[in-house]
């Protein structure tokens, strides 16, 4: 039998764990430091609901990964048992609610006169961004979607569609953000002149997308760990939660010990600022590398609010950002239950999920009650009502969003060629944050381990 660890039970973790229980003659387990499994990953009843998530809420359908995964164990498929939002839209606060232009791609305009439609860009920044058309091929070797953008677009489109839009998937700066760890940008950037006329290309070449973009298991994102983690078990992992792994070793017999036992190999599927500290006894170098990926706290406040509290322009709308130009401390507010219809409470009841924190505005100076206060007074501010919640939850992920700084993708390669054999790190540190981009990396660490112990991997 080969033995393998893996350490780290979040969504990484449990796709690792599930692809290697599929192989012959391979001896499984699981190592959580958590009292829980799934990370940074968790559903919780909520305003009388069963399963409200307090953080992912959805994944892409594009990158088929985390569809693939849910549909394999046993969750469904997209519109059987995998719902989808209902299709309200998202807005942009800008002294207001502004719609977003038609046919975005990440934030890249297709059209520089639907940015005029929105009420989002004077005069100027519109014949700025329109620049695009004509605007020379910068070289490119600083790696930073904000000054790509900038130099594209002008800063206002940067600041209140890229960065806004990209800012609130990774919480990040989008000005020291790599280019290249955003694939759709980076195809852009790297096409030709114009990132308006090569996004509007691709989107028309584009296979028609019918269907949602989206989706989520009805039970909520927690479910899909616990069925993958479920399936692992049920094929004879073994699953030991409150058991952080604190080294790795090499054994005199070859192999590896995981604190002083012995294994053949690790998937480390950890955040990479501890997977560096497990590695440090076999792999200095890419240690010192992992050590060095930053990462940015965000805390997630939801609020259940009588019926009927949102003002009308809020109506039809799944939310809004706030673009850095004008943010306090709220990046993004939710209107979940309008945005979700499986989340609408019996009673009427609205949803809120707010978002405090990114990269550069650390959010560790707010306890639990400050960081209600601060939201319900900003976001009462921005729609213009006095929000009187019935229920608040308080969501603190410290930590929980890696930045890609410039030259991300080196980093990678170094730390993964650096790494000894029968050893691999998989997860949100490295080639994407994505819930898809993680069930693909769990599932590759584990096939390249396997292959590392001579496991022919099943197809
Ligand atoms: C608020 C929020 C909203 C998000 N929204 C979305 C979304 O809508 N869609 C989407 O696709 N993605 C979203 N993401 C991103 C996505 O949820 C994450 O990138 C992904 O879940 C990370 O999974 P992971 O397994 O790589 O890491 P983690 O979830 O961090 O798992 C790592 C695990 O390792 C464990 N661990 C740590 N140290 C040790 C140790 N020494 N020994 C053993 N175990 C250890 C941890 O306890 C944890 O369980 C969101 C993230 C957050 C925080």
């Amino acid at each position: 039998m080969t033995r393998v660890v893996v350490v780290g039970a979040g969504i990484t973790g449990a796709a690792a764990a599930y692809e290697l229980t599929r192989h012959h003659g391979v001896d499984v387990e699981i190592r959580e430091a958590s009292s829980r499994v799934g990370g940074v990953i968790a559903t919780s009843p909520f305003a009388g609901l069963d399963a409200v998530d307090e953080g992912a809420d959805a994944f892409l359908l594009r990158s088929p990964a985390a569809a693939e995964l849910a549909t394999a164990v046993g969750l469904g498929t997209a519109g059987d048992g995998l719902v989808s939002p209902t299709g309200a839209s998202a807005a942009i606060w800008v002294d207001g609610l502004h719609p977003l232009p038609t046919g975005l791609m990440l934030g890249v305009p297709t059209a520089p006169v639907a940015l005029a439609r929105t009420g989002l860009f004077g005069p100027l920044g519109i014949v700025r961004a329109a620049g695009d058309l004509v605007r020379r091929h910068e070289p490119r070797d600083h790696d930073s979607i904000g000054r790509w953008a900038r130099h594209r677009f002008g800063n206002q489109v940067h600041d209140r569609l890229v960065d806004a839009l990209v800012g609130s998937i990774y919480a990040a700066d989008c000005d020291r953000f790599s280019l290249a760890a955003v694939p759709q940008l980076a195809d852009l950037a790297a096409a030709g002149r114009s990132a308006t006329l090569t996004a509007r290309r691709r989107r028309r070449g584009a296979a028609p997308i019918d269907g949602p973009i989206f989706a989520t298991p009805s039970t909520g994102m927690q479910s899909l760990v616990d069925a993958t983690i479920a399936a692992a078990v049920a094929d004879g992992a073994r699953l030991t939660t409150s058991a952080p792994v604190r080294y790795l070793e090499r054994s005199a017999r070859g192999g590896y010990l995981i604190d002083g036992e012995p294994v053949d190999a690790v998937v480390l599927a950890t955040p990479a600022r501890i997977a560096a500290g497990i590695v440090a006894g076999v792999a200095a170098e890419p240690a010192e590398l992992l050590s060095s990926v930053a990462t940015a706290d965000v805390i997630m406040v939801t609020l259940a609010l009588p019926a009927g509290s949102l003002p009308t322009a809020c109506h039809g709308r799944s939310g809004y950002l706030v673009p850095k130009s004008v943010q306090r401390r709220v990046t993004a507010v939710s209107f979940a239950s309008h945005k979700w219809a499986h989340w609408q409470p019996r009673d009427g009841s609205e949803i809120l999920r707010v978002s405090i924190g990114r990269d550069g505005a650390p959010v560790d100076d707010l306890d639990d009650a400050a960081a209600t206060d601060v939201v319900l007074a900003e976001v009462g501010a921005h729609i213009g009502f006095n929000p009187a919640p019935t229920e608040v939850r308080v969501t603190r992920w410290m930590g929980a969003f890696p930045q890609y700084r410039p030259h991300h993708h080196q980093l990678v390669d170094a730390v993964q060629r650096g790494c000894p054999t029968g050893i691999a790190v998989a997860g949100s540190s490295y080639n994407g944050i994505g819930i898809p981009a993680c069930v693909a990396d769990g599932r590759r660490a584990a096939r390249e381990v396997l292959s590392a112990c001579g496991v022919v991997p099943v197809p």
